[in-house]
């Protein structure tokens, strides 16, 4: 077994623990799969073709790419890839650049509102193609970083969830990569020679809060290899009780909620 083998194996293995820990994939789904020509989203079509190939139940794949209208996308060399691999696919093309810069105050960062509007359009797409999920190619990193900026800068312990039900209740989103290494991911992709196009091409700025979260993990693993194989594990490992979430407490029966039986001036 070759070295691009043995990645594949493994990334196979962390998709269907994923798949099975959260029952992301059950027998009949159409699933489309986001496909924006990055690293992690071609690995995802390719792993999840694989598994379809292998797996005991029935399931459809659907790949769709959103060309967003930035000077210079070549949708092209992704249906080129599509075509290659022989997936059904749909190219969507839709121009969200306009809107994006917009919205976006002078000096803000365009990629939240950009992917905001991805969302909808995955959305509204999946229900008129008759898809019941959407999945997206975010990996283990995307939710140890979405965790550290969460309770760094929101305050808020939170991650991208694995499989989340959309607001309008239309879509089941699910993240089959979620147990997977980023830095398996590119070097898969490199090896299978996906042709990758760069999610730069609006000229965005840096997103300076990511990189830095980034550059911390990056030191920290330098020095300890388990950090983010642990943040990812304490996601899954929480207790409850020795938090501050007080409705948590409240749910769990460790408070009662009853009115405060003093009250404290503000000083
Ligand atoms: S880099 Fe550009 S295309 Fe990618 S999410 Fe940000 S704004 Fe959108």
């Amino acid at each position: 077994m070759n070295e691009t083998e043995r990645l594949e194996r493994r990334l196979l293995k962390d998709t269907a623990c994923a798949i099975q820990d959260f029952e992301l994939v059950e027998e009949g789904d159409k699933i489309l799969v986001a496909v924006s020509g990055g690293k992690d989203s071609y690995t995802l079509l390719h792993l999840l073709s694989r598994l379809r190939e292998r797996a005991p139940i029935g399931f459809d794949l659907v790949a769709v790419n959103l060309d967003q209208g930035h000077p210079g996308f070549p949708a092209h060399v992704v249906e080129e890839h599509f075509k290659k691999v022989g997936v059904p696919y749909r190219m969507l093309r839709q121009d969200t650049l306009t809107i994006v810069k917009r919205i976006v105050p002078e000096g803000g960062t365009y990629c939240s509102a950009c992917s905001r509007l991805r969302r909808g359009i995955l959305y509204n797409a999946a229900v008129e193609m008759g898809c019941n999920k959407i999945a997206l190619g975010h990996h283990r990193d995307d939710l140890i970083e979405t965790l550290l900026l969460s309770a760094l800068y929101a305050g808020r312990l939170a991650t991208m969830p694995v499989k989340l039900r959309s607001d309008d209740g239309r879509n089941v989103v699910i993240r089959p990569l979620a147990y997977a290494a980023e830095e398996e991911i590119a070097a898969f992709s490199e090896a299978m020679g996906f042709p990758i196009v760069p999610c730069d091409l609006c000229g965005s700025q840096p997103n300076l809060q990511r990189k830095r979260v980034k550059a911390l993990l990056a030191g920290l693993q330098a020095e300890h290899p388990a950090v983010k194989g642990n943040l990812l594990t304490a996601l899954s490992k929480v207790v409850p009780s020795h938090l501050l979430d007080r409705d948590l407490q409240r749910r769990l029966g460790e408070t009662t909620g009853r009115d405060p039986w003093f009250e404290v001036e503000a000083g």
